[in-house]
C-alpha cells in the first residue's frame, strides 16, 4: 500500500509540474530592439527603435499600425477625469507626446503618417506586400517629451514613469485593432514580442525596467543599461534617483522591491515573494527569472507592466497598500501571460486579477483580511452602488462586458468590473466546488499562456474544465441579469 501511495502522489503530482506556459510554440515571435537616450533636463527620451515584424496573420499586409499611446497626454485628450486631475498633476496641467520623425521598411525610408483619434495611431506603408510566415523590418526615430504628472508615462516628485512609452503594433484580427485613450482603465492590446532595449540616463538614477539587465556601464557621467526580455506582452522601465533596492530570491526568481521612505520594506518584500509563490503554485509557474515591485510617483493605486509593477507612493494605508501589491502582481497571469483586449474586455482580467487577491488573503490569513470578509465586502459595495444609481438614475446598467468607453463613471466601471467580478468567481466557485474551479484557472492559463484570450474562449475553457455548459452562468453576469439581492 505505501509504494501505491508513493506511485499515486508522483502520478498526481506529475500534472501539476506540466502546468505552466508551454516555450515551445512561440518561434516567429516579433523582436523590438529599442535604444534610447534620456535628457533630464528637457524631460525628453529620444529613441531609435527597430522592430522586426514577423507576419503570423493569415493575410498579406500592405501597412503596420501602432498604437501610440503617448500622445495620450497630448493637451485636449483627457488622460485622467476631472475628480483625478489634482493627483495626477499636482504642479497643474502639463502635457506631452511623440514626435516621429522617420520610417524605413528594410533600410529604405517609408511613408508613414499619424493618425487615428487623437492622433493615436502609427500607420508605416509597406514598399510591398508581406506574406504570412515572412517578416519586415522596420525601423522608426522618434522622441518623446514627458509631461509632469503622476501616470503611467511622465515625470513626478520622486520618479519617471516609462509605461507604454514606444510605438507598440497593434494586434491584428481581420485588420489591426486600434484601442482608444480613455481615462477609465488600461487601454491596451498587445501580443507577446521579444525585447532588446538599450538606455543611457544620467548616473544618479537608479533603474528599474521588465526583461533581464544583461549589461551596465557608465561613461562620462551617463550609464547606459541593455535589458533583454523574451516573450513580454510590453516593456516598461522606471527612473529615480531615491530608489533602494531590496532583493530575495524564490524559486530561481529574483523579487526586486524598490522603494523610497517605506520602513516596512522588508515586509513589502516578504509579501511579494509570498505573492509570486501561491500564483505560481495556484496557476502556473511564472516563467522569467525577475520580478520588480516599484514604489513610484502614480495617481492610482498601481499599474502592471511584465516583470514590474507599479504601486502608488501615495497610497498610505498600510492594508491598501498590500493590497494593490497583490493585485498588481496577479496580472503577471492575468494580462501578462493570459492576454485580453483590455480596451474591449476589461473584465476578463481585471475581475481575475480581483479575484486572485482575495483567494491570496485566504490562504494568508496573517495579513488579517478574511476571504469571507473580501466577499460580504464586495457585495455590500455592490449593492450600495446599484440602490444609489438606481436612485439618481432611475435605472443603472450592470453589464460587465462593454468596452472602457461604453462605462458612463469610474464608480460604474470599478463596480461593473472588479467588485461584481469578485462576486462573480465567488458565486461560479461555490456551484462547481473547489477542485473543479481551481482547475478551471490552471488549465484556463495552461491554455492561453503566451496567447490572447477572449470572453468567449474563456468560458469555452472554463466549460471544458467543468463538463458543464458555462455560457448561460457568465452570460447573466456579464449581461447584468443576475440580481444579487436574491
Ligand atoms: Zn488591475
Amino acid at each position: 500500500m505505501k509504494r501505491l501511495s508513493f506511485l499515486l502522489v508522483f502520478i498526481l503530482a506529475l500534472p501539476i509540474f506540466l502546468f505552466g506556459c508551454n516555450n515551445n510554440e512561440f518561434e516567429n515571435l516579433s523582436t523590438y530592439t529599442i535604444d534610447c537616450v534620456y535628457d533630464e533636463q528637457n524631460h525628453t527620451l529620444t529613441c531609435s527603435q527597430t522592430l522586426n515584424y514577423y507576419n503570423n496573420t493569415d493575410n498579406a499586409l500592405n501597412k503596420l499600425e501602432f498604437f501610440l499611446y503617448a500622445n495620450a497626454f497630448n493637451e485636449g485628450t483627457s488622460v485622467v477625469s476631472t475628480s483625478s486631475f489634482d493627483k495626477a498633476y499636482p504642479n497643474g496641467a502639463s502635457y506631452g507626446g511623440i514626435e516621429v520623425k522617420g520610417a524605413t521598411c528594410n533600410d529604405t525610408d517609408t511613408e508613414f503618417v499619424v493618425e487615428g483619434d487623437k492622433n493615436s495611431i502609427l500607420t508605416v506603408v509597406l514598399p510591398s506586400e508581406i506574406y504570412p510566415d515572412e517578416n519586415v523590418k522596420i525601423c522608426l526615430d522618434y522622441t518623446i517629451t514627458l509631461a509632469n504628472i503622476n501616470h503611467r508615462l511622465g515625470y513626478g516628485e520622486n520618479s519617471i514613469n516609462f509605461g507604454n512609452f514606444y510605438p507598440i503594433v497593434c494586434v491584428y484580427e481581420n485588420g489591426f485593432v486600434e484601442n482608444k485613450f480613455v481615462s477609465n482603465g488600461d487601454p491596451f492590446y498587445s501580443d507577446i514580442a521579444n525585447y532588446n532595449v538599450q538606455i543611457t540616463y544620467n548616473e544618479k538614477y537608479t533603474m528599474a525596467s521588465s526583461g533581464d539587465v544583461v549589461d551596465e556601464k557608465i561613461e562620462n557621467g551617463r550609464k547606459t543599461t541593455s535589458v533583454k526580455g523574451e516573450k513580454l506582452r510590453d516593456f516598461c522601465f522606471v527612473l529615480s534617483e531615491k530608489f533602494q533596492k531590496a532583493s530575495n530570491t524564490v524559486d530561481g526568481v529574483t523579487v526586486n522591491y524598490y522603494y523610497y521612505d517605506d520602513e516596512n520594506y522588508e515586509e513589502n518584500l516578504t509579501l511579494s515573494c509570498q505573492v509570486l509563490q501561491e500564483f505560481s503554485n495556484m496557476f502556473g509557474e511564472y516563467p522569467y527569472k525577475t520580478l520588480n515591485v516599484v514604489k513610484t510617483s502614480f495617481c492610482f493605486g498601481g499599474m502592471e507592466y511584465p516583470n514590474l509593477v507599479y504601486i502608488s507612493d501615495a497610497v498610505t494605508d498600510e492594508e491598501t497598500y498590500r493590497y494593490v501589491i497583490v493585485h498588481e502582481l496577479a496580472h503577471q497571469w492575468w494580462y501578462s501571460l493570459v492576454g485580453n483586449n483590455e480596451y474591449q474586455e476589461a473584465w476578463l482580467d481585471e475581475s481575475l486579477t480581483e479575484y486572485s487577491t482575495a483567494l491570496f488573503f485566504e490562504k494568508h490569513g496573517e495579513y488579517g483580511l478574511d476571504y469571507k470578509n473580501i466577499i460580504n465586502g464586495a457585495e455590500n459595495t455592490y449593492r450600495l452602488f446599484v440602490d444609489v444609481y438606481s436612485e439618481i438614475n432611475g435605472d443603472v446598467d450592470e453589464s460587465m462586458n462593454r468596452n472602457l468607453s461604453e462605462f458612463n463613471t469610474e464608480p460604474e466601471y470599478v463596480n461593473c468590473v472588479y467588485t461584481k467580478g469578485v462576486l462573480l468567481y465567488d458565486n461560479l466557485r461555490q456551484t462547481l466546488g473547489e477542485a473543479k474551479f481551481m482547475k478551471c484557472l490552471k488549465e484556463y492559463f495552461e491554455s492561453y499562456c503566451y496567447k490572447n484570450a477572449n470572453s468567449g474562449d474563456l468560458i469555452a475553457s472554463f466549460s471544458k474544465t467543468a463538463k458543464v455548459d458555462l455560457e448561460g452562468f457568465f452570460n447573466a453576469f456579464l449581461n447584468g441579469e443576475v440580481i444579487l439581492d436574491n
